[in-house]
C-alpha cells in the first residue's frame, strides 16, 4: 500500500490529511493522486460513490495552485448547491495548513451579490453550480481567462439534471485551461459525448470495470400496478421486521412524498433529498446512521455521501435511468461479507427497464409475490416472539416490581400468558391487515392493464396537438432552459418528449408542451417560484377549445386534463 507521502503531496497537505484522520488513500486517490499531480493530461475518473474522489482530484488540485497569483485558477463544476457546499467544505478541510489559499463556493438559491463581493477578494478556487456561474459570467463578476484546471465532479449527476448546455458554455469559456479533470461514477452517453468533444488524449482511470458484482446482494422484484406501488413498499417493509434501509425515488418530490406518508402512517423514516438544509441534512443522517431512523427515503443525488455501511435492505421504488446506477444503489448493501437485498418495486411498465439492467450488468433478478395480510402478520408475530427470546433481562432493576407483577398475573396460565405478550404488538398488525387484498399483478390483471394503455394510445392521438403556455418569468429573473426543463422533467414528472420548444425571453417565457401534459404542467409550476416570483402560468390557446385562458390550471376542465 502506497502512503499519502508516498503520493508525492505536499507537507501541509498532509498536515490537513492526518487532521481529518485519513490514513491511507484510497484505491482511486492512489492512482489519481500521482497522475494528476506529475502530468497536465486530461483525466476520466470513474470510481463508486463513497470512494473518496473529492480528495482524489481536491488533494492535487490544492497542490498545483500558484498561491501568489491572486486570480482563479481552477473551477469545480458541482451538479447541486450541497455538493457546492461539501466539496468546498472538504478543499478547504485539505488546505488548513496552506492559510493563504482562497476557495469560494457559488451556486443559485442565494444571493448573487455576496458571492460577487467574495469572488472580487482574490479567489483562486471557485467550487460553482453550473447556471450559477454562467450567471456570474455574464454579469462579468468573474474572468476565467486563466484557469488552468477545470474539474466535473459528478458529472453523471449534473447532465442527468439537464445542465449540458451550461457546462458546454463553461468549458467553452475556460480554452486556455492546461488540463480538464472529469469525475463521475458511471459513464452515460452523455458523459462520453463531453470527454470526446473538449478532452485530448485523456488518461482513464476506472475502477469500475473492476467492480465486482457483489455476490453477497440478492436482486429481487415485485409487480404490481402503479397506484399500488405504496402499499407494496408498506407490505415489503412489515414484512421485514428489523429492516434497516434506503429507499430510492427518481425526483425529490417523490422522495418528500414516499417519506412524509411513511411517517404519517407510522414509521420509523425520514427523506434526504436536495431542498433541505446542509443541517437538517446533518441532523437526518446522524440519526439514520445511529440507527435511531430505520428507513431513510432518497434522491440518486442525495444519496451520495451517504456512508452506512451496514444496510439490510436498499429499495428501489423506482428503478434509475442508468443500469450503473443500480448496482450503485444496490451497492450500499450487502456490504463487509455481510447479507443484503436490493428490491424492486415495479408497475409493468418499469419491467422493461428492469431486463435492460439484467442484460447490461449481468444480474438476475427474481420475482417474488407480495406478502399477503396474513403473511405480513406472521413474519411481525415471529419477529416479537424472536425479540421476546433474545431480550435482555435488568435483573436487579425489575426485581423490586416482580412480586407487584407476578400478583397482578397470578391468574393466567402459561399459555394465556403467551397469547397476551404476543398480542400487544401484533394485534396492530391484524387490523391493519384484516382485509387486505392482494395487490399482486396477475396476468389477467396485466392483460387488461394493456388494454388500457391501447386506449390511452389512441386518445393520445387525438390530442396529440402541442400547446404553448406563457410563465411570468424569464431572462430578467435569471431563468435558463436547463433549469426550466430540469423542473419540468424531474420536479413536475413531464416526460421529455412531451416539452417542445422552449423560448426564455425578457419578462416571459414560452414553453411548447404536448396537450396531454399542459395541465400538469399549469398546476405543476404553480407551486414553484423563480428569485421569490411565484410562477404564473397562462395557456396561449385556451385548453379545451373554449375562448378562456387557464390561469394557474387549477380547473381540471379540459379534455386533455380529463386523462391526466
Ligand atoms: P465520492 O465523491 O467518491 O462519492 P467522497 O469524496 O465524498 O466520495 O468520500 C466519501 C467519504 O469517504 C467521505 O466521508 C470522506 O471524508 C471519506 N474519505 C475519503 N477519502 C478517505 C481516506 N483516504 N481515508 C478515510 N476516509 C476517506
Ligand atoms: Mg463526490
Amino acid at each position: 500500500m502506497t502512503t499519502f507521502k508516498e503520493l508525492g503531496l505536499s507537507e501541509a497537505l498532509l498536515l490537513g490529511l492526518a487532521d481529518l484522520g485519513f490514513e491511507m488513500p484510497t484505491p482511486i486517490q492512489q492512482q489519481v493522486i500521482p497522475v494528476a499531480l506529475k502530468s497536465t493530461s486530461d483525466i476520466v475518473a470513474l470510481a463508486q460513490t463513497g470512494t473518496g474522489k473529492t480528495a482524489a482530484f481536491g488533494l492535487p488540485l490544492l497542490q498545483r495552485l500558484q498561491l501568489g497569483q491572486k486570480h482563479v485558477q481552477a473551477v469545480v463544476l458541482c451538479p447541486t448547491r450541497e455538493l457546492c457546499l461539501q466539496v468546498a467544505d472538504d478543499l478547504t478541510k485539505y488546505g488548513r495548513f496552506a492559510p493563504s489559499c482562497k476557495i469560494a463556493p457559488v451556486y443559485g438559491g442565494a444571493p448573487i451579490e455576496a458571492q460577487i463581493r467574495q469572488l472580487r477578494a482574490g479567489i483562486h478556487v471557485v467550487i460553482a453550480t453550473p447556471g450559477r456561474l454562467i450567471d456570474l459570467l455574464v454579469r462579468q463578476a468573474l474572468n476565467l481567462d486563466k484557469v488552468s484546471l477545470v474539474v466535473l465532479d459528478e458529472a453523471d449527476e449534473m447532465l442527468h439534471l439537464g445542465f449540458r448546455d451550461a457546462v458546454n458554455l463553461i468549458l467553452e469559456a475556460t480554452e486556455n485551461r492546461h488540463s480538464l479533470w472529469l469525475f463521475s461514477a458511471t459513464m452515460p452517453e452523455e458523459v462520453r459525448t463531453i470527454a470526446r468533444t473538449y478532452m485530448r488524449n485523456p488518461i482513464e482511470i476506472s475502477l469500475i470495470a473492476h467492480q465486482q458484482i457483489n455476490a453477497d446482494i440478492e436482486h429481487e422484484y415485485y409487480l404490481c400496478r402503479p397506484e399500488h406501488r405504496y402499499d407494496a413498499l408498506k407490505r415489503i417493509v412489515d414484512a421485514h421486521p428489523g429492516i434497516y434501509g434506503l429507499i430510492f425515488c427518481r425526483t425529490r418530490m417523490e422522495a418528500k412524498e414516499v417519506a412524509e406518508r411513511m411517517i404519517r402512517d407510522g414509521y420509523s423514516a425520514d427523506a434526504l433529498h436536495g431542498d433541505l438544509l446542509q443541517s437538517d441534512r446533518d441532523r437526518i443522517m446522524q440519526r439514520f446512521r445511529e440507527g435511531h431512523l430505520q428507513l431513510l427515503v432518497a434522491t440518486d443525488v442525495a444519496a451520495r455521501g451517504i456512508d452506512v455501511s451496514d444496510l439490510s435492505h436498499v429499495i428501489h421504488y423506482s428503478l434509475p435511468d442508468e443500469p450503473e446506477s443500480y448496482l450503485h444503489r444496490a451497492g450500499r448493501t450487502g456490504r463487509a461479507g455481510r447479507k443484503g437485498v436490493s428490491i424492486s418495486i415495479l408497475s409493468p411498465k418499469m419491467e422493461e427497464r428492469l431486463r435492460l439492467i439484467e442484460r447490461r450488468i449481468r444480474i438476475a433478478f427474481t420475482q417474488k409475490a407480495i406478502p399477503s395480510g396474513a403473511q405480513v402478520c406472521e413474519r411481525q408475530l415471529m419477529y416479537i416472539i424472536q425479540s421476546i427470546r433474545q431480550q435482555e433481562v435488568q435483573r436487579e432493576q425489575i426485581a423490586p416490581f416482580l412480586p407487584q407483577i407476578y400478583e397482578a398475573l397470578h391468574e393466567l396460565s402459561k399459555e394465556e400468558l403467551i397469547e397476551r405478550f404476543a398480542s400487544v404488538e401484533f394485534n396492530r398488525f391484524l387490523a391493519y391487515y384484516r382485509n387486505a387484498p392482494d395487490i399482486n399483478l396477475n396476468t389477467r390483471f396485466r392483460r387488461s392493464e394493456n388494454a388500457n394503455r391501447a386506449e390511452l394510445t389512441h386518445k393520445d392521438k387525438r390530442l396529440k396537438a402541442s400547446q404553448r403556455l406563457s410563465i411570468n418569468i424569464g431572462q430578467r429573473d435569471g431563468l435558463y432552459k436547463s433549469v426550466l426543463l430540469d423542473l419540468l422533467t424531474h420536479e413536475l414528472c413531464i416526460p421529455k418528449h412531451a416539452v417542445g420548444k422552449i423560448e426564455i425571453k425578457h419578462n416571459h417565457t414560452l414553453i411548447e408542451v404536448s396537450s396531454r401534459f399542459a395541465h400538469k404542467v399549469c398546476r405543476g409550476l404553480d407551486n414553484f417560484k423563480v428569485q421569490g416570483r411565484r410562477i404564473r402560468v397562462e395557456s396561449e390557446y385556451p385548453l379545451n377549445g373554449r375562448k378562456a385562458a387557464v390561469k394557474k390550471g387549477r380547473e381540471r376542465t379540459s379534455k386533455a386534463a380529463a386523462i391526466l
